[in-house]
């Protein structure tokens, strides 16, 4: 199997795309002749563009992709996740990341929108149909406002949820990661200094992770997310979350 090897001109990191049959059969059957592989940088995703012979046609490096019909994801992103060993994502556009061909799918739709994932064991999947199905629910009402790097980040929330017991709410969580390049976090200071008084009897709230989002007043949302270790983004997300339903944060909507 032929590998290409790209630099990626915003961050310099070497990107490799194996180039499978299903990306050749992907670019041959697209209007335009060419499938884009997407890499996933946190908070920018290189696209390279492939043709029906396996030839490179560019590369381009895009902050937010709204827009496309189908793309694959490089299977390189499934190394950043711990049950999920592929998926397919339909909500007008397709977004799909598969190292093979598996077989095992469990499968949720939704009001027009789709999420099929194999996982990387069965043990979890009790739990994973309800957290797909908050995750579909967060992409309805989220959808307009997602592109395809906050796509792949609310994905890496969904993994690292699964093992998790299913939260009620929890189609929130995934709405706000979908939509966070659009939110800035808003901090109450009079409500967090009076949060600060009771903070330390609440374990559940990660150490340190109330100080770190008092700090994040006026950041977008996506700049307190971006990491690639799914665990940090969903702890941070939770606790901006926890802190919202208290009152101490709001998250408001910018252009
Ligand atoms: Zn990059």
């Amino acid at each position: 199997m032929r590998v290409l090897r790209v630099t990626c001109p915003a961050c310099g990191e070497v990107c490799e795309v194996q180039l499978d049959e299903e990306t050749l059969a992907a670019a041959r059957s697209s209007p335009t002749g060419l499938a884009g592989v997407a890499d996933f940088h946190g908070d920018h995703i290189l696209v390279l563009y492939i043709d029906a012979d396996g030839r490179d046609r560019g590369v381009r490096v895009y902050r937010a992709l709204q827009r496309w019909e189908v793309i694959r994801v490089n299977p390189s992103f499934l190394s950043y996740m711990s049950e999920i060993r592929g998926f397919r994502v339909s909500a007008g556009s397709v977004v799909e990341c598969f190292q093979d061909s598996p077989r095992a799918f469990i499968k949720v739709v939704g009001k027009g929108v789709e999420l099929e994932a194999a996982l990387r064991s069965f043990e979890h999947a009790s739990h994973a149909v309800a957290w797909m199905e908050e995750f579909l629910e967060g992409l309805r009402r989220g959808a307009g406002d997602a592109d395809l790097g906050t796509l792949l980040l609310s994905i890496l929330v969904l993994d690292s949820c699964l093992p998790l017991k299913p939260l009620w709410g929890a189609a929130r969580a995934f709405e706000a990661a979908l939509r966070s390049r659009r939110l800035v976090i808003r901090v109450d200071e009079a409500a967090a200094e009076l949060f600060r008084l009771y903070a330390e009897r609440i374990t559940w709230l990660y150490a340190g992770a109330l100080d770190a989002v008092l700090r994040m007043d006026g950041w977008r949302l996506i700049d307190a997310l971006v990491a690639r270790d799914a665990i940090t983004v969903r702890e941070r997300l939770f606790s901006i979350l926890a802190l919202e339903r208290r009152g101490v944060v709001r998250l408001e909507v910018v252009a």
